[in-house]
């Protein structure tokens, strides 16, 4: 992999996708304009943002106000478990696109499986592979999926998908999540890629341990003089995933994507590895929680 540029990924069915994108998740409708203006400006040409964030169609005012090219901007979205099932789904596309102001996605993805009604996410699974037969996205995929739900999915439906986007960092690293994806041909898409999770301001208490304050991360970020936050990206594109670090921060939007132009050594990545606790920070996807569906996605 060339270290001088952010680098491409080819997904299975022959996409590619900036493998370096910029998430929005947290971020309110009223600092989103900006702050994907800020990031299509530093160079960012993939945005992930999801019905449940609120903020798709400010995600679309930002791609339509930079004077990009629609075709330039690789648009990420997913759809919430309320929206789940199969007519319920094409009609979660068509409020996304709309929100988007777009006729075309270029990817979509469940949120996460819903464990209890997994026949819902089977369904909506299958709306997205007629959204794909039809053009109006360009590749389907899941997001917080274990290795269970993926074989269960791949048993009952036929496109396997392109992305899974799941919870990793360095103190949370899924290998048996990676293996599997890997196995399948799916590519593994790191959320909080940065550790946001293990540090996000007003959540969790006291006991937690910031990714960013990690002594092994700050003793490799001071032998390349960059940052923890860099040293994290880069360990994510060295090992080939995608990664989606989220700043409504100018000067992080521009530290975060500028991460080429150094490589992480083999002992260095491996130093990284093995910080992992095995220890989730988000919610386990094992398990059911009714207040996920209390969420209604508004129309478009
Ligand atoms: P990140 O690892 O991207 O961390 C974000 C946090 O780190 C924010 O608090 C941000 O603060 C801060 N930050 C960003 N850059 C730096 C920096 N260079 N130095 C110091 N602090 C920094 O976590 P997220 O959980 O937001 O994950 C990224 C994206 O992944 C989300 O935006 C979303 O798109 C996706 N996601 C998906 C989930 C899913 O279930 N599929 C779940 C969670 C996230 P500030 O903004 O104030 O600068």
């Amino acid at each position: 992999m060339p270290t001088d540029q952010i680098p491409t990924l080819t997904l299975n069915n022959e996409v590619t996708m900036p493998a370096l994108g910029y998430g929005v998740f947290q971020t309110p409708p009223e600092e989103t304009v900006a702050a994907v203006r800020t990031a299509l400006e530093v160079g960012y040409r993939h945005v992930d943002t999801a019905a449940a964030y609120g903020n798709e169609r400010e995600v679309g005012r930002a791609i339509r106000e930079s004077g990009l090219d629609r075709d330039e901007v690789f648009v990420e979205t997913k759809v919430w478990v309320s929206d789940f099932g199969y007519d319920q789904t094409l009609h979660a596309f068509d409020k996304a696109a709309g929100k988007l102001g777009l006729d075309r996605l270029d990817l979509l993805i469940l949120h996460q499986p819903a464990p209890a009604r997994f026949d819902t996410t089977i369904d909506a699974y299958r709306a997205l592979e007629t959204l794909l037969a039809d053009g109006k996205v360009r590749a389907i995929g899941v997001s917080n999926f274990m290795p269970g739900h993926l074989a269960r999915l791949l048993d009952a439906t036929s496109v396997v998908p392109a992305v899974n986007q799941v919870e990793l960092h360095p103190y949370f690293q899924q290998p048996a999540v990676q293996a599997a994806d890997a196995e399948r041909g799916v590519l593994t898409q790191a959320w909080s890629p940065i550790g946001g999770i293990t540090f996000y301001p007003g959540w969790g208490d006291d006991t937690r341990r910031s990714t960013l304050e990690d002594p092994t991360i700050a003793s490799i970020a001071a032998t390349h003089a960059r940052t923890p936050a860099q040293v994290m990206l880069r360990w994510h594109l060295q090992q080939g995933r995608s990664a989606i670090p989220k700043s409504v921060t100018p000067s992080r939007i521009a530290e975060n994507f500028d991460v080429a132009g150094f490589e992480l050594t083999a002992d260095e990545l491996a130093s990284i590895d093995a910080l992992d606790t095995g220890v989730r920070g988000g919610p386990d996807p094992e398990v059911d929680r009714a207040r996920f569906y209390e969420l209604e996605i508004p129309e478009a």
